[in-house]
């Protein structure tokens, strides 16, 4: 069956046309600065074992125009991966907040798209640029099956005592403020990976995630998230590229009246300020990486604070797991970044957890599931690398086999 994943932004999109019959990427590529001047598509194809790569830039006012080029790009006559935008059995969409209603993948209806509309409040950065990328896709594709796979659907297992805030309860019942997780689709990808790997059906898990943004789950033997670093929003646990992570809620009380300043500027701050950016200059890890190795004590400090706010969070989710037999470290950092993993898993073996350096630096940028703890370790400790478009096409072409 051939899947098309698409992950829509308000002015990108990313797509990967795969073969799920023999898990194979076809086609991948970026639509980029849609609306905006000096917009292109980066596409890359698959043909025959070779790969090629084609860069259009063109004019994208919307995400239809977007649409017309990727067809064109994988129906082109030279380098077709499809013979017709017809082939393509099924879209499936990344979608960002599936709120309460959504605990599984979905057929896309007209009142499916009610719901995640009504869900914007939720999400008002993602859920719109999401919906855009759902109706350019019915119109481009008429014929294939449309489905959502929601990044908050993993984590609504979450049980009440964890995705409460300690607050009145009519900010629950009433505004739905609660605990929603997200990156969902790479926790669950990554821990089914891993009890694979491991031969473990009841796998006790603590999945990493640390890209760009950054989140931890606690993955019970059943395979069910009980617990989760990122909360209502994207901006709560871990320290990321450019989000501060935990904070006290009362440095935002000061910043106000204390500081002056407006609400637009500290929501600039913690989101797009902070973090390794606001610590050590960059957001990029290989940036703050590089300058540590010259002995720069900013950068120390950035990967002391980044590694100790996981290894508060492992600590906490081995005791909501009552133990745990595997790390899994993904995402960008989690799969690259050997200092990363060097900092959030120093002196835990009081925990049963000791990596093995060596390891730590032969095995970086796995391309498949790999060991790294030493012999002595209890606990597991994986690198493995996540592939949330896979999971969006496997949940997909089930459930189009099943309707
Ligand atoms: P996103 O959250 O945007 O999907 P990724 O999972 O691709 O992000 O992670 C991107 C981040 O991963 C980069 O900003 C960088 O900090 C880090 N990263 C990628 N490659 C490396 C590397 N070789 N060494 C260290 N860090 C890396």
């Amino acid at each position: 069956m051939q899947i098309l994943v698409i992950n829509a932004g308000s002015s990108s999109m990313k797509y990967q046309l795969i073969e799920t019959d023999d898990k194979t990427v076809l086609a991948k590529g970026l639509a980029e600065r849609i609306g905006i001047a000096g917009s292109r598509v980066k596409h890359q194809f698959t043909k025959n074992g070779t790969t090629g790569e084609k860069i259009v830039e063109q004019n994208l006012p919307d995400h239809n125009v977007a649409f017309e080029i990727i067809t064109q790009l994988l129906t082109d006559k030279e380098n077709a991966v499809i013979a017709s935008p017809e082939a393509i059995t099924a879209v499936g969409h990344r979608i960002v907040h599936g709120g309460e209603k959504f605990s599984e993948t979905q057929v896309i209806t007209p009142e499916v798209k009610d719901t995640i509309r009504a869900l914007i409040p939720l999400a008002p950065l993602h859920n719109p640029a999401n919906l855009i990328g759902v109706e350019a896709a019915e119109k481009f594709f008429p014929n294939a099956v449309q489905v959502a796979v929601f990044d908050t659907a993993f984590h609504q297992t979450l049980p009440e005592h964890v995705f409460r805030y300690a607050i009145p309860e009519k900010f629950y019942t009433e505004d739905k403020i609660r605990v929603y997780g997200f990156h969902g689709t790479s926790h669950k990808y990554v821990y089914n990976e891993a009890k694979k790997y491991l031969k473990n059906d009841k796998l006790k898990a603590i999945t990493i995630h640390l890209g760009n943004g950054s989140s931890m789950t606690a993955v019970d033997e059943n395979g069910n998230s009980i617990d989760t670093s990122l909360g209502f929003g994207p901006l709560c646990g871990l320290v990321m590229g450019t989000r501060s992570g935990d904070i006290d809620p009362s440095v935002i009380f000061h910043m106000i009246e204390e500081l002056d300043m407006p609400l637009e500027k500290i929501k600039n701050v913690l989101n797009k300020e902070s973090g390794m950016l606001g610590l050590a200059g960059s957001s990029d890890a290989r940036d703050v990486a590089a300058r540590y190795y010259e002995g720069d004590r900013n950068a120390e400090l950035t990967f002391e604070m980044y590694g100790y706010r996981i290894r508060k969070y492992i600590g906490a989710y081995m005791a909501a797991l009552n133990g745990v037999d595997a790390l899994i470290f993904t995402a960008g950092l989690g799969e690259n970044s050997v200092l990363t993993r060097s900092y959030a898993c120093k002196n835990l073996n009081g925990l049963g957890i000791e990596l093995d350096e060596q390891l730590n630096i032969e095995k970086n940028h796995a391309d498949a599931p790999v060991e790294i703890q030493t012999a002595n370790s209890k606990v597991k400790i994986l690198i493995v690398p996540t592939n949330e478009e896979w999971q969006i096409a496997k949940e997909v072409s089930e459930l189009v086999k099943q309707s």
